[in-house]
């Protein structure tokens, strides 16, 4: 086991004075005192010092100072008697560092520095930290020794606390490369070592270049003789000319022109990919890269990891710290699967597993260690559910509602329809639930417009005419807006509205109906609406709070504003959350904590095949709109190759001027949304420029503060923008009825899910609506793939299909918040999903608190998994 170099600070020894002046001084404000040792700091000091042209300048008061008060404390570091004779050898507690001239410091700090490497190397040899083994019970052979309870919890506790470090402690992530770390939601020991490679290039299946095989993913190290931006059909992209020994090939990166200025002449690069044929020449097109330095064998003949990667990150660094750190610290890894499970189904111990996913040694431990470690994602998926479940229906008991015949049927008659058999259906399951005293938890699928919103409506006005209040949650503040406004349109048919609060009305300071307002003539009270967003004022807020908190507001809608923590509710017995895939089990429980116990809806346009619901809300009951209402117009959709990109923004201008507006969606960028953002800026830029000059045309991106988002989301839905360019996030349910062309380019990298969401933001008027699939070079799967988006208009066909042909975790997105990360499991493997469903569900009728000491791991890292989650902090 390998010692953490800094835990003697961890542990709270003070920093002198002259290292406080250190820290203090601007080179060093970006280190933290509590993340070095005295060596460390010495080592720092000393690089400051030899950058300061050995001035003497490195430390307030001088070196020698600092020297002579600092050696006792930088040779308790050490615990090797040679080094430690070496250490007093070189005499620092007497050092005379300032009399010298220039050279013999440089040598003197040269020499120190050379022996700081030394004793670095030594280090890694040692193995339990030194403080460690003086505690009572610490097993000094590690895992097969006999401990008390006590004793393990204590460990266990050390190793949770090495682990939680921040990442800086691996040398050479400085603050600046741990805000890049961020970015991927890592920022401790504990998330670097769970930094889960994507796949692996095999270097050994590198070949020379004259041997490449079209269709087979193979490697190449050669040098690049050539690389610049380049057309590719119709987009800017990056090509370039790579060559070995055996000749050359040719290398496209299709959207990534930016990439032609990291690629100089003569660099060595490796090359990771299928091989494709093009004009009868073999193209590797966008594989992944890695420019390699001088001579530089990297790793040859072993797997190497590739790590999801943001911008500012390089892979090479990023193996570099992976492999410190996993060898450093997969062995603190405390295991928390009972054995029992682990024998049961032959998985390597955690350490093990975490190890060889990162580094394997060959593919079949690699193998061993993915099932493991998806399976604990599985495992505690599941073991979560379960045990919410059973919160939820043992917990306190629901409130029973009862259906108030008279509300609904003067509801269900002043609508300008009826409902389809889909809606009646779905209605009935939910007034069924609404009844009952055990609190309803229903998820409601359906197509965007397949009518769910004035189900849910007709629930909150049921809770209404109970005594009981109700909430919308919903994931902007465009779509919160967007049902305060239907609703209030609803209710204006059946009641009449009352003029806005004023001041002295006992209400705080006056609310306009643009946030709150009050019908009379429908209940036998007035019915009181409110709008509650983030972006109000910090009176209106507080206001709103009020009222809702005195039971004055009986429909609250909003955005996550309503589940901070100042609101509290007078008596919330129904709960509905929209767009489930956008918030997740922690939402659903916080809005479930601010009633007692109220009915929860959770409605979704994203259909979600019936397995993977159970395992993913097998806390909910599943109820599906499966039908759209009569006469809803399907959207003409077209796949276009690049060459037609003229004609579809001809289709655009000619639609624009007859009063319509345009989604142009920009494709997806994987490696990260900063390149995401950027690829649409340039976009817009050219749209704007180029090819609309003279529309009005917008940008969002996920990169853009959200108030910005909400900005632009407004002005289109307000018809001050033609069209509107845009990366992903514009799926989200913004109901746009104007909008009647959506154009996706790079069509080809997205879900089929995903495109029949994006097709679902337009036609939503009673004008046809078109969508316009754009699509760079595709593989013939792909191509017919893409054709069933024209042929195929439900969307739960194509969500099956999707997941058949792509795998749930693109099927998913990144959007799981408050589920622990599937980083590794496939949802499609029903084996796999069955292994763990049976395995959680036997343990948790043996133990289903997980009581039982031997399970005691395995609840603080179910805890750790949801931690986000309510119940189990
Ligand atoms: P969703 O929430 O599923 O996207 P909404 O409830 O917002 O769907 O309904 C979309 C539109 O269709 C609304 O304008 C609504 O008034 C209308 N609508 C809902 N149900 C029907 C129906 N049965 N017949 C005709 N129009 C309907
Ligand atoms: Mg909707």
């Amino acid at each position: 086991m390998l010692p953490p170099r800094n835990v003697s600070i961890v542990l709270g020894s003070a920093p002198p004075q002259e290292l406080m002046s250190i820290l203090m001084s601007r080179d060093f404000r970006s280190l933290k005192q509590n993340e070095m040792t005295g060596i460390e700091s010495l080592r720092r000091v000393l690089e400051l010092e030899c950058k300061k042209g050995h001035a003497d300048k490195a430390v307030i008061g001088g070196l020698d100072q600092y020297l002579h008060r600092q050696a006792d404390q930088i040779r308790q570091d050490i615990e090797d008697p040679q080094l430690l004779r070496e250490f007093d050898e070189l005499n620092l507690g007497n050092s005379s560092y300032g009399s010298w001239g220039t050279d013999e410091r440089r040598r003197w700090i040269a020499g120190i520095l050379d022996w700081l490497d030394k004793l670095e190397r030594a280090k890694e040899g040692t193995s339990v930290p030194r403080h460690a083994q003086d505690r009572p019970g610490f097993p000094s052979s590690g895992e097969g020794s006999e401990v008390g309870a006590m004793a393990v919890s204590e460990v266990r506790q050390e190793q949770r606390e090495v682990l939680d470090l921040p990442v800086t402690v691996i040398k050479g992530i400085t603050p600046g490369v741990a805000d890049k770390f961020a970015r991927l939601n890592v920022r401790t020991v504990y998330d670097l070592l769970y930094l889960l490679p994507r796949r692996y290039v095999d270097y050994s299946r590198r070949k020379p270049i004259s041997e490449l095989v079209v269709d087979e993913e193979q490697t190449v190290i050669g040098t690049i003789w050539q690389a610049r931006v380049a057309t590719l059909g119709n987009r800017r992209g990056t090509e370039a000319i790579i060559g070995d020994e055996t000749g050359n090939v040719r290398v496209v990166w299709f959207n990534q022109p930016y990439l032609a200025k990291s690629f100089r002449t003569n660099a060595r690069i490796a090359i990771s990919g299928t091989v494709s044929e093009f004009r009868g020449k073999r193209v590797f097109e966008s594989p992944a890269w890695e420019l390699l330095k001088e001579k530089e064998l990297i790793h040859t003949g072993r797997l190497v990891p590739v790590y999801p990667l943001t911008q500012g990150l390089y892979p090479r660094q990023v193996r570099k710290w992976t492999k410190e750190t996993v060898d450093r610290y997969a062995r603190q890894l405390g295991e928390f699967l009972p054995a029992e499970i682990r024998t049961r189904c032959r998985f390597p111990d955690l350490p093990a597993a975490i190890t060889q996913i990162h580094y394997p040694d060959d593919r079949t431990l690699a193998e061993g260690a993915r099932r493991r470690l998806s399976f604990d994602e599985l495992f505690l998926l599941q073991l979560g559910v379960l045990a919410r479940k059973r919160d939820w229906q043992e917990g306190q008991p629901g409130h029973a509602l009862c259906v108030d015949q008279e509300v609904m049927s003067r509801f269900l008659h002043s609508l300008p329809f009826t409902l389809t058999r889909a809606q009646e259906r779905v209605l009935q399951e939910i007034l069924a639930d609404l009844q009952q005293t055990k609190a309803m938890s229903r998820l409601l699928q359906g197509e965007v417009g397949s009518g769910k919103t004035v189900i849910a409506t007709l629930a909150l006005l049921l809770a209404a005419a109970n005594g009981y209040q109700g909430a919308l949650m919903a994931p902007t503040e465009v779509l919160a807006e967007q049902h305060y406004t239907n609703i209030c349109s609803y209710l204006s048919r059946i009641s009449t509205q009352e003029p806005s609060l004023r001041p002295g009305s006992g209400q705080g300071p006056e609310l306009d109906e643009e946030i709150i307002r009050r019908y009379t003539g429908f209940l036998s009270r007035t019915l009181t609406i409110a709008l509650l967003v983030g972006s109000l004022s910090g009176s209106a807020k507080e206001t709103l709070h009020r009222a809702i908190e005195r039971g004055e507001v009986d429909i609250a809608v909003g955005t996550h504003a309503l589940i901070q923590k100042e609101v509290a509710f007078n008596k919330l017995g129904l709960a509905v959350i929209d767009e489930q895939h956008r918030f997740g089990v922690v939402q659903r429980s916080a809005l479930r904590q601010k009633g007692f116990n109220p009915h929860v809806l959770v409605m979704t346009a994203t259909p979600i095949p019936r397995t993977m619901a159970l395992t993913l809300y097998g806390d909910l009951d599943l109820s599906i709109i499966d039908e759209l209402p009569p006469g809803r117009q399907v959207v003409r959709t077209k796949q276009l190759d690049p060459q037609d990109r003229e004609k579809a923004y001809s289709f655009i201008h000619r639609q624009v001027s007859s009063g319509r507006q345009a989604f142009v969606i920009c494709p997806l960028v994987e490696e990260s949304e900063a390149l995401e953002a950027k690829a649409a800026t340039r976009e817009y830029e050219r749209l704007s420029r180029d090819v609309f000059p003279d529309l009005k045309v917008g940008l969002l991106h996920g990169q853009m503060p959200s108030s910005e988002k909400e900005e632009v989301m407004r002005s289109f839905r307000a018809g001050e923008l033609d069209v509107l360019v845009s990366t992903s996030v514009v799926e989200v349910g913004i109901d746009v009825p104007r909008a009647s062309v959506m154009m996706v380019e790079g069509a080809e990298r997205f879900g089929l899910s995903q495109l029949h969401q994006f097709r679902g933001r337009v036609g939503r008027d009673k004008e046809q609506g078109y969508c316009l699939l754009i699509t760079e070079k595709v593989s013939p799967e792909a191509g017919a793939r893409l054709q069933l988006m024209e042929k195929v208009h439900d969307g739960f066909v194509l969500a099956e299909k999707d997941l058949e042909l792509r795998g749930p975790g693109e099927f998913f997105g990144t959007h799981q918040s408050g589920l622990p990360d599937l980083k590794l499991a496939r949802l499609t493997d029903l084996r796999s999903l069955e292994l763990a469903r049976q395995e959680a569900m036997t343990l948790f009728q043996s133990d289903p608190d997980l009581k039982k000491p031997e399970h005691q791991p395995l609840h603080q890292r179910l805890s750790r998994a949801w931690s986000r989650a309510a119940e189990w902090s």
